[in-house]
């Protein structure tokens, strides 16, 4: 093993990637690659500690490391662990012989480091896959850094509830079987006086946190029902419309009773309004919840369980309250066709869900493979930016009628889907691109 450089000041031009990898043929064939790739400002390091030793001396905030998990001595999650105390702020590329469940979950260990995480794939390397990672790398370099989530106070927040500064967007759904719009989620933003539009990330934790999340619900169902009015009377549309609640927001009694009166006021059928819920923190008023929740049901109000799988909804909840839909989280739908993990749990979630009678609803279909592989594993309805980004109430009729005209024109859905096995590969032409 080559002994580290003794020098201690950071030098001047430090390199732009390096290898950790214990296998020095590995590292020559790699470095030949990259060569290739036009990248000549690579070193090899023989070992994690290796690598600590040199990062020390070098400012390696815009370097990519691409590191083996399997090393003896320091492996490639201790060197992770290291290169988190040091506070490695440069991009990751993690490669493995093994693959499969165990790369899957040292590349979410790095993320939940903090890691810009570029590309992992299994060893041996290939010119294919260093050229994707090198692109993923200077893409990355390239976007805008994350910035840290706002906070706001409490006055602030009771202003923006009562001065109407609370707007909100729809996203369409739509059939997977046919393409056609089948509802919209309303998703709040806050037209703030000086940030500009504010996403729901940003403040409703804080509404939650100052006891507001009550008056935000009945603020986005006023605005919600009275879009739906005004989109039927308007232009005869009739969507199910989905609103966010909390489960916060389930311990007043009277909720139904308000709700179905809102909804008359409208002249909306119940059958209009779907509530999306998720657990947010530990249900504090759980009778209560599954009175309300089973007396909307029995009004016909329909139920979805939100984000499915991640935590904050659980298999509990399926169990004591009757949802009419489940929604699965898109940290497992997006990228489902480059992980048989996610894969696994969308299938099981949607056998388990239509089991129960329910309807399934995937989040985040951002591309063609996302749409292809939760079609072909039978889900009902998608959402996501492949079919549309949330728009405002008065873009939605035009989005709808440029969809209807697209389905008729393209005859997109020629193509025989059930041939597609949800593994990566080439997708058929023709899906719904929008
Ligand atoms: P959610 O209910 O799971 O809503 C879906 C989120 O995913 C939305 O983010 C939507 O813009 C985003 N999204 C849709 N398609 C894609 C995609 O293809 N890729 C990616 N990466 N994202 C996609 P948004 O609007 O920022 O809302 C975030 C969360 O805030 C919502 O998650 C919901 O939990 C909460 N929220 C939104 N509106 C309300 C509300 O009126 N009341 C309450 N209590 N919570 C709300
Ligand atoms: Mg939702
Ligand atoms: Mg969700």
């Amino acid at each position: 093993m080559p002994a580290p450089p003794e020098r201690t000041e950071v030098t001047a031009a430090p390199p732009r990637i390096a290898i950790v990898d214990d296998d020095a043929f590995q590292r020559e064939v790699m470095r030949q690659l990259l060569f290739n790739l036009g990248h000549d400002a690579v070193e090899d390091w023989p070992s994690g500690a290796f690598a600590l030793q040199r990062l020390a001396q070098i400012d390696s905030a815009r370097m990519l490391l691409i590191i083996d998990l399997e090393m003896p001595g320091m492996d490639g999650v201790e060197l992770m662990r290291g290169l988190a105390q040091r506070r490695y702020a440069g991009a990751i590329a993690l490669i493995s012989v093994v693959g499969g469940r165990v790369l899957e979950s040292a590349v979410r260990l790095a993320r939940e480091h903090g890691f810009n995480v570029v590309g992992h794939a299994r060893k041996p390397a290939s010119l294919p896959m260093l050229r994707a990672v090198v692109q993923a790398w200077s893409e990355s370099a390239t976007a805008a850094p994350q910035r840290p989530r706002r906070s706001y106070g409490v006055a602030e927040l009771r202003r923006a509830l009562v001065q109407d500064e609370l707007i909100l967007e729809y996203q369409p759904q739509v059939a997977l079987s046919d393409g056609r719009f089948a509802a919209v989620e309303a998703l709040v933003r806050w037209q703030h006086p000086f940030d500009g539009v504010v996403g729901p990330g940003d403040f409703v934790e804080d509404i939650e946190a100052h006891g507001l999340i009550d008056e935000l619900t009945d603020r986005v169902l006023a605005l919600a029902l009275a879009q739906a009015a005004c989109w039927r009377e308007q232009v005869g549309l009739t969507p199910r419309i989905a609103v966010n609640m909390s489960m916060d927001n389930l311990y007043r009694l009277d909720f139904p009773d308000r709700l179905r009166a809102a909804l008359a006021a409208h002249r909306l059928g119940p059958a209009t309004l779907l509530l999306e819920l998720t657990e947010s923190r530990l249900m504090s008023h759980r009778a209560a919840s599954m009175d309300i929740l089973t007396r909307l049901r029995l009004h016909h109000v329909q139920l979805a369980i939100d984000d499915f799988g991640t935590g904050h909804s659980s298999l509990a909840q399926l169990r004591d309250l009757p949802f009419d839909e489940l929604k699965i989280d898109r940290s497992f739908v997006h990228g489902s066709t480059h992980s048989t993990t996610q894969r696994a749990i969308v299938a099981a979630s949607i056998e388990m869900a239509h089991l129960l009678g329910m309807r399934t609803v995937a989040e985040g279909v951002e591309d063609e493979a996302d749409w292809l592989a939760v079609r072909a594993a039978g889900c009902d309805v998608a959402q996501g930016w492949f079919i549309a980004r949330p728009m405002s109430g008065a873009a939605l009729p035009a989005w709808c009628a440029e969809r209807e005209q697209w389905l008729r024109d393209a005859d997109p859905y020629v193509v025989d889907f059930d041939e597609f096995a949800g593994s990566s590969g080439s997708t058929p032409q023709g899906v719904p691109i929008h």
